[in-house]
């Protein structure tokens, strides 16, 4: 079995102002001067905090991450970013397809699988959320609605490139409940199988699959804990240095 090295993302969302970047300085003290991260960290900022928190966090080993990314490199799309423009700010990371964007931006499985072959051109490596809502997971669609949701946005290229998978259950995002720890372990488990399934054991188990929703210094050691769960994207909790070293230092 291959070992994967866990990885700890924060997404800040649309939080965050120049001050922000304290946070960014006292987690990079707390992990310069407490025990060595056993997860690669990644603190993925508004576009506008990009390039200080790539700056700010290089000493320290916390690498930047972008939120978003356009399917095309420039152009006329005003508003919108390219992979290209977050990887020359220092990002070396997106994330791709969140819930909150697949719902408020009617992203697609197809258009996310685009924007995950514009970000791997650029050299970026995508975190591909899927995640099922609280209705289909009553309905007993939630590894269904997933396994779907995989096979449409991660490229066929992924298996030449680094890609991550972030399971975010819709429902868990923000509001303080999380899945019990064995439908964590279920679904996870099944996205490793249908990773292996089209990837191939070696590369199949070898993509790491995050899990986001909730995640917080109280409850991260034993999600951590779960099998196929090498990771976790963190909203809220990834705002304060504290919380997020706590999380960090949970793997
Ligand atoms: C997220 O939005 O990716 C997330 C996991 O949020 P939270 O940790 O706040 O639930």
């Amino acid at each position: 079995m291959t070992t994967i090295s866990p990885l700890i993302a924060g997404n800040w969302k649309m939080n965050g102002l120049s001050q922000s970047l304290e946070e960014l300085t006292e987690l990079a003290q707390l992990l310069t001067t407490g025990e060595a991260p056993r997860a690669v960290v990644v603190v993925c900022p508004p576009a506008t905090l990009l390039s200080a928190v790539a700056a700010q966090g290089a000493s320290s080993g916390i690498m930047a991450g972008g939120q978003d990314c356009h399917t095309e490199a420039s152009g006329a799309h005003t508003g919108d970013i390219s992979a290209y423009m977050l990887a020359d700010a220092g990002a070396q990371f997106v994330i791709l397809g969140h819930s909150e964007r697949r719902a408020s931006h009617r992203e697609t499985d197809d258009l996310v699988r685009a924007k995950a072959e514009a970000a791997m051109g650029a050299g970026l490596k995508p975190i591909i959320c899927v995640g099922e809502t609280e209705e289909e997971r009553d309905a007993g669609r939630a590894e269904a609605v997933v396994a779907g949701q995989l096979a449409g946005s991660i490229p066929d290229a992924a298996s030449q490139h680094e890609v991550i998978v972030a399971y975010e259950p819709v429902w868990a995002i923000g509001t303080g409940r999380t899945p019990s720890n064995d439908d964590i372990a279920k679904m996870h488990a099944s996205i490793r199988q249908a990773l292996v399934e089209r990837f191939g054991e070696e590369k199949g188990n070898s993509i790491r699959i995050l899990y986001g929703g909730s995640m917080k210094p109280l409850n991260a050691r034993e999600i951590l804990a779960i099998d196929n769960v090498n990771g976790g994207l963190v909203g809220g909790a990834s705002l304060l240095a504290k919380d997020f070293y706590t999380i960090i230092s949970a793997v």
